[in-house]
């Protein structure tokens, strides 16, 4: 079949009502979750064959929350199919009125490489809960998994409901030329506009799930030790590669030796200074991402860590000394490398922030309330965390997505029914009463009367 009589077939499936009713949603949500459940080996043994994902990583960042989301959609899916009742105005009495959540119709999923269950069975689920019938197109750079993913749903689903596509960016931009309901995309901002020029064309929505340069602010009353292990807690998962990873830090000078003191101290007690990629450490994705970080390192002013092994594609965590303008500083880094630059005056760190793109994420590190309310009112970002890292994803009942060029759109529990729901309001009129005031000829008086009444 080729992929235009696919997605044909896809769209008559759903005019036919194949996932309309509530029953069947249910059952397709269940079904995902046997899918995950009786696969769960199969799927971690493919996340660590293609980038060494350590068990305990692809357990709870892919498996755990892909389950914890498939239990939300269930649990949730009767209230959230209700329509919304809304009460008639006096311009509209006697009627009823109500939005209808309408699925869009067929919609394709386009999954990054760094967590390539979670990121394409997670929107799947808020897909399948709306009624709609998908294409799946995981990432190219994790083979294992993309494979897999394809004989699973092949074997668990009906291919009209849901079918994986696997392929790179030519089988992408295929996909992208067919008449699809809605694109929900997860990946760099520069593919982001590829994907939303070509929805444009359509004039279909899309849902931008995308990267950037994550900031950390450590001001200087943060605890030092309890800092500095979150911190690295959340730059250490995946190896760093996690689109919510801290980026960068900004260190308050008067902490700066003791952040750098804890960092050594958090690292020894994460790794007792042995890393083992595929066992307790994550592998870089590809030699050409290995290379890239390897220039970045070369070409900084490492304070602790950095090793590497280009036959393992493995790096070690390193810090960096750096200043605002350095190569380092100006696009994701998307690997285990942590620049930190110092600071003293925190107004300069918010306005050098305001000059550059939205990040999808911000972790600021304070008690003083009033610099955090600063921050979240004056820096834009998709969302956050105070005195923590990057834990807010794992709260399905937090939107999440970017601001600017981070993205556009958020998922996640209820957002994601509503990502791929569209809504429809209904305006539902008894034939009695009916007034002659409501119809032409509209003379004065009926004009006095209606002034009079809204007056
Ligand atoms: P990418 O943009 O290179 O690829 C994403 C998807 O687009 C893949 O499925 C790929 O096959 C496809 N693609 C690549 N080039 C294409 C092209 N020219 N035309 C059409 N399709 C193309 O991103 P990636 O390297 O897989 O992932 C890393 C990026 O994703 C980072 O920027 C990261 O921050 C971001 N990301 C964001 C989130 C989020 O939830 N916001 C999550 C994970 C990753």
């Amino acid at each position: 079949m080729t992929i235009s009589e696919l997605v044909e077939r896809q769209k008559a499936a759903f005019l036919n009502g194949v996932n309309r009713s509530y029953d069947v949603r249910r059952k397709h949500l269940k079904t995902l979750k046997k899918l995950v459940l009786e696969n769960e080996h199969l799927l971690i043994d493919a996340l660590n064959s293609d980038f060494g994902k350590p068990y305990s990583e692809a357990y709870i960042t892919e498996i755990f929350l892909v389950l914890q989301e498939i239990d939300v959609q269930i649990r949730n899916l009767r209230t959230w199919m209700k329509p919304i009742a809304i009460k008639p105005t006096v311009t509209t009495f006697p009627s009823k009125n109500f939005i209808n959540k309408q699925p869009y119709g067929t919609v394709l999923i386009i999954g990054a490489w760094n967590y390539p269950v979670h990121l394409t069975l997670l929107p799947l689920a808020g897909a399948l809960a709306a009624g709609n019938t998908v294409v799946l197109k995981p990432s190219e750079l994790t083979q294992a998994v993309s494979n897999l993913l394809n004989k699973l749903v092949e074997k668990y689903f009906d291919t009209d409901v849901i079918t994986v596509i696997e392929g790179g960016p030519q089988k992408t931009a295929e996909l992208l030329g067919q008449p699809f309901d809605k694109f929900f995309f997860t990946g760099s901002p520069k593919v982001g506009k590829i994907v939303m020029k070509a929805a444009a064309e359509k004039l279909i929505p899309v849902t931008l799930e995308l990267g950037g340069k994550c900031p950390v602010i450590i001001h200087e009353d943060a605890p030092p030790e309890t800092t500095a292990k979150r911190v690295w807690l959340g730059k250490c998962a995946n190896a760093g590669q996690t689109c919510i990873a801290p980026d960068f830090i900004l260190v308050h000078e008067k902490l700066e030796e003791k952040f750098v003191q804890e960092s050594r101290e958090a690292l020894k007690q994460f790794f007792s200074g042995d890393y083992i990629p595929g066992e307790n450490y994550t592998r870089i994705i590809s030699i050409h991402h290995f290379d890239r970080l390897v220039n970045l390192l070369e070409g900084s002013e490492v304070i602790f860590g950095g090793s590497t092994n280009r036959e393992n594609r493995f790096i070690e965590p390193a810090l960096i000394k750096a200043g605002w303008d350095d190569e380092i500083m100006q696009d994701e880094i998307f690997g285990p490398l942590l620049p930190m630059i110092t600071y003293n005056d925190v107004n300069e760190v918010i306005r050098e922030l305001q000059k550059r793109p939205s990040p999808l994420a911000l972790y600021i590190f304070t008690n003083d309330e009033e610099l955090q309310q600063r921050v979240m009112d004056e820096v834009p970002f998709g969302g956050g965390c105070i005195n923590e890292a990057p834990f807010h994803t794992f709260n399905p009942a937090l939107p999440f997505g970017g601001a600017g060029n981070s993205g556009m759109g958020s998922y996640h529990g209820k957002y994601s029914f509503d990502a791929f729901s569209r809504k429809q309001s209904i305006l539902k009129k008894p034939f009695w009463p009916d007034t002659d005031i409501r119809y032409m000829p509209y003379d004065d008086k009926k004009i006095a009367w209606f002034k009079r009444l809204f007056s």
